[in-house]
């Protein structure tokens, strides 16, 4: 029978049930892999429910939680107002199959937060999303390279994945079995934040480049932003050459301002994708961009896209009342506590003598065990990650959830309040202890 051993003291006796369970059915026990604790070890928390910014395990403890469902959850858990638009939702039926009310209002509130987003598309994931920019953007330019950067994750896209951030990042694989030469070969990686390269992968592939996808700001090797001008460097690059600039808004889209990062740098973009906190807890990302670009997507155009549940009319009514919720007093609000924490982390881990690096974009914002600036995928693969993990634990033990790897954002939602706040101020000294001790 499959059985992970917990060598953790604080164990969680229901949810290690329910792990031993659900490794029977499912590999390693998750639906997605960074869920499964691998980097950090011991058993991983099966939520019940979540309030505010609090999550109950199976166990019965609470967490503050500084995950919030890997970011959609700016709002907290269970925000009353999105709770009564899903339920309203629902009692009128799950999903038709049609074209939709709540589908056009979900757009039209997009479109109007953002300026260069013309037109979009609702599908379900994030990685819907991306794959289907790329797909248009070949479409559009008749060319079949694409260039990525190292540590940028654009979910499990063949063609995206190599190099990739998140749990590609955080489980140290080079690159994904199942993934064909032809699928990955015209696929360029390159260095994050290094123009040059951009300059030369142009140069050396004249006429083939149909895009370049960037995370806005990464946040999938943690917080890694843009230097100055890197975006902008990016669009005069692809505006230069014939190439769509694709901007992979999915994590930092109406999380990090009303407009997201193109709310923060302003360099417009050919095409966006977006999901998360459009979502509002539920399957709805999309992508957009110029009219002209969006025509050459059937039934406009030739290039083909669908999906059964695409703007899904719960989703929908959830993402909607979500966004109506964000305005700018609730985006000072998370950026005010994001301000906070990150403050009362530097303080603790600074008083235990441990070498780190807050690095931050917008409210989003990761801890690299490092003294050194992280520029790229290579400078966040040096950091000490044996420290988050003795931090990580120590902070969960305390009941603070925080991300179960050393290369992913925190995220906080508008619920974490002065209470919230305290339990992190109160855990932070001896997680900082734990990091300081800590030995490979
Ligand atoms: N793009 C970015 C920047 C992401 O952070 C993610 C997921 O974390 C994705 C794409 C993929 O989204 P999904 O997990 O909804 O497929």
């Amino acid at each position: 029978m499959a059985c992970v051993s917990n060598p953790y003291p604080y164990a969680a006796p229901v949810s290690q049930t329910l792990f031993d369970r659900a490794a029977i059915v499912t590999p390693g026990g998750v639906n997605s892999p960074v869920r499964a604790f691998r980097a950090v070890g011991g058993t991983p928390r099966f939520m019940v429910s979540g309030e505010g910014p609090y999550l109950t395990d199976a166990d019965g403890r609470e967490y503050v939680d500084l995950v919030c469902s890997w970011g959609p959850m700016i709002l907290g858990h269970a925000h009353p107002e999105v709770i009564a638009a899903v339920q309203a939702a629902v009692s009128r039926g799950t999903s038709f199959g049609t074209p939709g009310e709540g589908e056009v209002a979900l757009a039209e509130e997009m479109v109007a937060r953002i300026e260069p987003l013309e037109q979009v598309r609702l599908v379900s994931s994030g990685t819907e999303a991306t794959m289907s920019a790329i797909r248009l953007a070949r479409g559009f330019t008749g060319r079949a390279k694409v260039i990525k950067f190292a540590g940028c994750y654009h979910g499990h896209v063949d063609a995206l994945l190599a190099a990739a951030g998140s749990g590609v990042a955080t489980f140290g694989l080079p690159d994904t079995p199942g993934v064909t030469g032809a699928q990955a070969g015209d696929t360029i990686v390159l260095p994050y934040n290094d123009l040059d390269a951009v300059h030369a992968a142009f140069h050396a592939h004249p006429g083939e480049i149909a895009c370049v996808i960037t995370e806005a700001s990464p946040g999938n090797m943690g917080v890694v932003p843009p230097l100055p001008g890197f975006n902008q460097g990016l669009k005069d690059a692809c505006a230069k050459n014939g190439a769509l600039y694709i901007s992979d808004e999915v994590m930092t889209g109406f999380r990090v301002s009303r407009a997201g990062w193109y709310g923060i740098d302003g360099v417009r973009p050919d095409l966006m994708t977006f999901g998360k906190v459009m979502g509002g807890g539920f399957p709805a990302a999309a992508f957009g961009g110029r009219a002209d670009v969006m025509a050459q997507l059937a039934p406009v155009g030739p290039v083909y896209q669908a999906g059964t549940l695409s703007g899904n009319p719960i989703a929908t009514a959830a993402g909607l009342a979500q966004l109506r919720l964000l305005d700018d007093a609730a985006y000072a609000k998370v950026d005010a506590v994001s301000t906070e924490i990150r403050g009362l982390v530097t303080e603790a881990l600074s008083k235990a003598g441990v070498a780190h690096r807050l690095q931050v974009a917008g409210n989003m914002f990761s801890v690299f065990f490092t003294a050194d600036e992280v520029r790229n995928y290579d400078d966040a693969k040096k950091q000490e990650s044996f420290r988050f993990n003795a931090f990580f634990h120590s902070m969960l033990s305390q009941g603070v959830y925080l991300p179960p790897s050393a290369f992913e954002s925190w995220f906080v939602s508008t619920t974490h309040d002065e209470r919230a706040v305290e339990r992190v101020a109160a855990a932070l000294p001896d997680a900082a202890r734990a990091a300081a001790e800590a030995s490979e």
